[in-house]
């Protein structure tokens, strides 16, 4: 007795789980999902992050912007990638990728972000958005401004590939969405 009221509960949760799964395939065709629902998704679309000394390569829910990274105690801040053709850091067509530290805030232990030169120091002087080899071997410190905003725009975030791919899927949702619109 008990084992038959095993088996059939077991085909309940069977059931259920089907059930569950199509449920919200069933959904998007009726309804479509909200614009807070598709930002929230963006925002825990996994993320590279890499630490500041080590370059440890993390990868992260989008969302958490800066934090500490428990295995190396550094600061791990978003990947940028460098654009730069003649970049020092490219090798080929693979592109420079280094933690765009941020020398005016950092991480506490808490998971919070506050302003303040974070442990890594004031990153040389070298603000957030330029890359570390350019910034040094153009000496972009001294350069102008039309050179130092040339070498701020070849610097662009890191997008993993399994992100920029659910990012287009989320892109084309927004569109139907607005497009059902009466
Ligand atoms: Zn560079």
């Amino acid at each position: 007795m008990r084992r038959q009221f095993s088996i059939g509960s077991k085909l309940g949760i069977k059931l259920l789980a089907v059930a569950l799964i199509c449920l919200p395939i069933a959904c998007e065709d009726d309804k479509p999902r909200s614009r807070d629902d598709l930002f929230t998704e963006q925002r825990e679309l996994p993320k590279l992050f890499m630490t500041a000394k080590t370059h440890k390569r993390i990868e992260a829910p989008a969302s958490r912007n800066i934090f500490i990274d428990e295995g190396t105690g550094e600061t791990a801040w978003p990947a940028a990638e460098c654009h730069a053709p003649n970049c020092p850091g490219r090798e080929g067509d693979t592109l420079y990728l280094f933690p765009d530290i941020n020398p005016a805030m950092h991480a506490k232990p808490d998971g919070t972000i506050a302003p303040g030169t974070p442990p890594e120091g004031n990153n040389g002087g070298k603000p957030a958005g330029f890359c570390p080899k350019c910034w040094k071997a153009f000496n972009l410190a001294n350069a102008g401004q039309d050179k130092q905003r040339e070498y701020n725009l070849y610097v662009k975030p890191h997008v993993l590939p399994e992100t920029a791919k659910r990012m287009a899927e989320l892109e084309q949702e927004r569109r139907d969405r607005r497009n059902r619109r009466p």
